[in-house]
């Protein structure tokens, strides 16, 4: 152990954090399933090739980032970075061609060897959705829609920016290909030595390059929309006819080519200037090739993923948890106990102290925003009853303990 602190670029999430970050998985994960998703949940480590041969060879993901170890068996696994791959692997192993089209949900960790920066750790959360097995672009078009509408819910669509282009059919981006390797070429001694071999290996990626040089060059380098087959011009334009008709707002973005190799068509990302230099929360696109890539039936796909973390730094406020009823006993703590388990019983929030004075115990009920003191006073007792306290109003009424629960759930 190098000392007690978190591994870098990790971090706990406290009770509050937490709060927040469940509150934005939940919020996506609701709109997701109105519009028909169920959950998956993989596993958080894979074997290595799942990663290294469907998110290609060349992208930083594979080359720089990944957890990857030896078990102790020998097999070389790897913590997932993403999640597009092990849904795919997934949509594999069990079969699942039979129940076409599929929409699934996931989130939970994901782990990249970054430099951890504000909005950029090395286990970091994501929520995400796949939609496999749907050919056409309206399949695009509902995706996307349903990033905005969780965006929206989140509060968040006044601050991002939703970029959209088309990487094309394969024959599109073979034809673009060349152009680009022609103009790029030219440059290849001012071009990074990240993007030399990118330019050898898959020149469309130098385009998403984020060396300074680098995008000088690719200011100035032809558009894959003018390499556009006809059928895949069709495709573009039935998706921004489409999200144009259901009042999503987009920007096309010509040279935004998503960083992993199996994309085609469609790509996207909302982003956003309030987090400094990491500004993508959500991002995704159209992957026709990934599955039979892996040895699976052809089965086109498209999906997107959100880092929660920099969602949650976007969200102004998450709305409160419940406001807990406090007990407060006067004498016998054990009674004060058996009061709590009652009303936690009836579905009631219960925070109860374990000891101090009055005093001490408003404080905590303070701090805890409770909503209503019930006390235990040794007189009410007598009487069979006990006196609720309104914390906000500082209203108080004594009720006789059997009805307890009647009586708060009224106030409540
Ligand atoms: P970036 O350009 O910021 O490196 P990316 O293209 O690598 O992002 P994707 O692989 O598309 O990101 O992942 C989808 C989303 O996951 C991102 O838009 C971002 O919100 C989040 N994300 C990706 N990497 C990290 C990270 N290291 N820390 C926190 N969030 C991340
Ligand atoms: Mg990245």
């Amino acid at each position: 152990m190098s000392s007690l602190q978190p591994v870098r670029g990790t971090h706990d999430l406290l009770p509050d954090d937490s709060r927040r970050h469940r509150w934005v998985e939940e919020i996506a994960f609701a709109a997701a399933r109105r519009y028909g998703f169920g959950e998956i949940s993989t596993p958080i480590f894979e074997f290595t090739e799942v990663f290294s041969r469907t998110l290609g060879e060349t992208s930083d993901v594979v080359t720089k980032e990944m957890y990857t170890f030896a078990d102790r068996s020998g097999d070389s696994l790897t913590l997932r970075p993403e999640g597009t791959a092990g849904v795919a692997r997934a949509f594999i192993s069990n079969g699942l061609a039979q129940s076409l089209p599929l929409k699934l949900f996931y989130r939970g960790p994901m782990f990249r060897h970054e430099r951890p920066q504000k909005g950029r750790l090395r286990q970091f959360h994501q929520v995400g959705v796949e939609l496999l097995g749907v050919e056409s672009p309206l399949a695009d078009v509902e995706v996307i829609a349903l990033a905005w509408r969780v965006l929206s819910e989140l509060g968040v669509a006044g601050k991002v920016r939703l970029e959209l282009n088309t990487l094309g059919d394969a024959e599109s981006r073979l034809a673009y290909r060349d152009t680009l390797t022609t103009y790029l070429s030219d440059f290849r001694t001012a071009l990074s030595e990240d993007s030399r071999n990118r330019l050898d290996r898959n020149p469309l990626r130098v385009l998403d390059s984020k060396d300074e040089g680098d995008r000088k060059i690719v200011e100035g380098a032809p558009l894959m929309g003018d390499s556009l087959t006809p059928a895949a011009r069709e495709f573009f334009h039935t998706v921004t006819d489409g999200l144009t008709q259901l009042g999503i707002p987009f920007v096309t973005n010509p040279k935004l080519v998503r960083g992993l190799d199996y994309y085609c068509h469609t790509a996207f990302e909302f982003t956003t200037t309030a987090l400094g230099a990491q500004g993508t929360v959500l991002a995704g696109g159209r992957y026709d090739e990934l599955i039979a890539q892996m040895g699976g039936t052809r089965t086109p796909g498209i999906g997107w993923a959100a880092g929660v973390e920099r969602l949650s730094m976007l969200v102004d406020e998450v709305p409160a948890g419940v406001r807990p009823i406090t007990v407060i006993p006067m004498g016998d703590s054990l009674r004060a106990m058996a009061v709590a388990e009652r009303l936690r019983r009836a579905g009631m929030t219960v925070d109860l102290g374990y000891t101090g004075n009055m005093k001490k115990r408003m404080a905590r009920a303070d701090k805890v925003n409770a909503r209503f003191a019930v006390i235990l006073g040794e007189e009410e007792a007598s009487r069979g009853a006990v006196t609720i306290r309104d914390l906000d109003g500082g209203l108080q009424s004594e009720v006789p303990l059997a009805s307890l629960e009647e009586h708060l759930g009224r106030l409540l």
